[in-house]
């Protein structure tokens, strides 16, 4: 059989609720950009849906993919730290080639993403309806903790991968700690650099200003 016919393009596909929360998001920074202040509040509340959470938990959770690694053949050794790229993260010039590149879209699972600067500034202006504890998952807003923007790598830094631009993707935060340490063949993935990036109207809500 075709090894590709056993890989997948993601992990799962995100549910309705992840592509309903993002149009309130966005409908809420609309809200914000006309002084709309209470409209706004209400829907980055209604955003806030536990059924994104389950789906989440799914992925990143115990006995997710990271958690199952695929037998393959030769695997990529796990390096010591002495032994790895010593820069781990592109600097600030190359993230906005990335972005520019990949949109703010996951490339595994194509969910609308929200850079953390955005989520802190959304956040700054609505402490109450956008609840985020750092330490605490469960004390996460469900829809902007899955849409957390990632910058990630396709052979990870623990396993000898780069920063360089060919070795990162934008990705969702379930699509990168689903995967953790492993490559992309241990967890059954397709590689998306093989795609095209699709054209996307979502803005990762950047246009919204304190
Ligand atoms: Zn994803």
């Amino acid at each position: 059989m075709d090894e590709r016919c056993t890989l997948k393009r993601c992990f799962s596909h995100p549910p309705p609720e992840v592509f309903e929360a993002a149009r309130l998001l966005d409908a809420a920074v609309s809200a914000h950009m006309l002084g709309r202040r209470e409209i706004a509040e209400q829907l980055i509340r209604l955003a806030d849906m536990p059924a994104i959470a389950g789906w989440t938990n799914s992925i990143w959770g115990t006995g997710g993919p990271w958690s199952r690694p695929r037998p393959v053949n030769d695997p990529l050794p796990y390096l010591p730290e002495f032994q790895r790229a010593a820069k781990r993260m592109p600097g600030k010039t190359e993230l906005v080639a990335l972005l520019r590149r990949d949109g703010f879209r996951c490339r595994f699972c194509r969910m609308p993403l929200v850079r953390k600067e955005t989520r802190d500034h959304l956040r700054g202006a609505y402490p109450s309806a956008l609840r985020w504890e750092s330490n605490k998952n469960i004390d996460q807003h469900t829809a902007l903790q899955a849409m957390w923007l990632q910058y990630d790598h396709i052979v990870p830094h623990s396993r000898g991968g780069t920063s360089e631009l060919d070795n990162m993707l934008v990705t969702c935060a379930p699509c990168n700690y689903g995967r953790g340490h492993l490559t992309l063949e241990e967890v059954g993935l397709l590689d998306p650099r093989s795609d095209e990036v699709q054209p996307s109207d979502w803005d990762g809500l950047e246009r919204f200003r304190p």
